[in-house]
């Protein structure tokens, strides 16, 4: 498989991570988005193949059976993964790959590919992600309880990540996760391919 970089977002909902990922592969055209399998049902706005590929439980496990996923978990009681093809596609193709999955899913990631960079982004407290869930006037008091709840595991596992940003200002938190990449980009063991092929054109003369 190519070098290309693999970044994944994860974080709670409500803290902001879908807009920073829309923003980087707006910002960034060198890095291309994982779309993601889904079971849940689609949302009104939303178009098979742009945010997701819907499929039953049964057309899921027949993925998972053919070995289809470089990832899958299991959030708020539906499936998600990451089908591997698109990615080594896009790998192949000289585009580096940014993945918004849940810490389950980002752990396995790292596991295959240990380069992978991992970035969790979370509200400055507890209080303003509540505050942010029940801004949004869609979600129940259970589910408010549920992704509270499962906010709280997911930071627990902070030791898994590289980097993490607070999101108390969106173009802040979109200015630090372009840092973030840039400066990834930029890493040395990155680029030895690079280094090697100025040094021998120097040679050559
Ligand atoms: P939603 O249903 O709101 O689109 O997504 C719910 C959660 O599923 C989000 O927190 C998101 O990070 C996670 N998710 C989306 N796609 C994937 C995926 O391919 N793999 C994993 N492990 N989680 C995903």
């Amino acid at each position: 498989m190519k070098k290309g970089l693999l970044i994944t977002i994860s974080g709670p909902s409500g803290a902001g991570k879908g807009v920073i990922y829309n923003s980087i592969i707006e910002r960034m055209p060198n890095i291309k988005k994982s779309i993601s399998v889904t079971t849940r049902a689609p949302r009104a706005h939303e178009q098979e193949g742009v945010h997701y590929y819907y499929k039953t439980i049964e057309e899921y496990q027949e993925m998972i059976a053919r070995g289809e996923f470089l990832e899958t978990a299991a959030v708020y009681n539906n499936y998600y993964g990451t089908p591997k093809k698109p990615v080594f596609d896009m790998l192949e193709k000289g585009y580096d790959v940014m993945f918004e999955v849940d810490v389950i899913g980002a752990k396995q990631i790292k596991n295959k590919y240990p380069e992978c960079v991992m970035i969790f982004v979370m509200t400055p407290d507890f209080t303003t992600l509540e505050a942010r869930l029940r801004g949004r006037n869609s979600e129940t008091e259970d589910s408010i309880t549920t992704r509270l709840n499962s906010a709280a595991r997911e930071l627990a596992e902070y030791t898994y990540y590289d980097y993490i940003i607070f999101n108390d200002d969106i173009d802040k938190a979109i200015d630090e996760a372009t840092a973030i990449i840039t400066a990834e980009k930029r890493r040395v063991t990155r680029n030895e391919a690079h280094i090697i092929s100025i040094l021998e054109s120097k040679k050559l003369r």
